[in-house]
């Protein structure tokens, strides 16, 4: 289930922190899908909690579907992972972030399926399938 991630489009990642913000003080949480090793899209789930997101992945264990982890946000600061987000890195795949308070560019961080952080790069990439940065379900 891993695959090769060279960075996420710097547009989903404004997204991202823009729908941290707005759904604090809940917690938000959904699926990366990568494209050509870029990451894209953001594949919300039902409910809030990341420990969802272990229950709903099955649903995405389809072949023509790249996840490359996942996202949630912290509506704190503290962007550790929690015992439950290790479980669940663990499960979903290589690049998972959270996004904690105040959602800028300087407050998320990305882990491997370990729970090590590592470094995602940002990429200013246009891409031109449709703007929606957002599948829902
Ligand atoms: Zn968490």
């Amino acid at each position: 289930m891993t695959i090769k991630v060279k960075g996420i489009a710097k547009s989903t990642l404004d997204f991202i922190l823009e729908v941290s913000k707005s759904s604090a003080p809940k917690e938000f949480a959904g699926l990366l899908r990568a494209e050509e090793g870029i990451i894209k899209d953001v594949i919300f789930l039902p409910g809030t909690e990341s420990s969802r997101i272990s229950a709903t992945l099955r649903l995405f264990m389809m072949p023509n579907i790249s996840i490359a982890g996942s996202v949630h946000s912290h509506p704190t600061s503290n962007t550790n992972p929690s015992r439950a987000d290790l479980a669940l890195f663990a499960r979903v795949g290589g690049h998972n972030i959270i996004a904690g308070a105040p959602y800028d560019m300087r407050s998320w961080r990305c882990y491997d399926s370990n729970g090590i952080s590592i470094t995602l790069n940002v990429l200013d990439i246009e891409f031109d399938d449709d703007d929606s940065n957002a599948v829902l379900l």
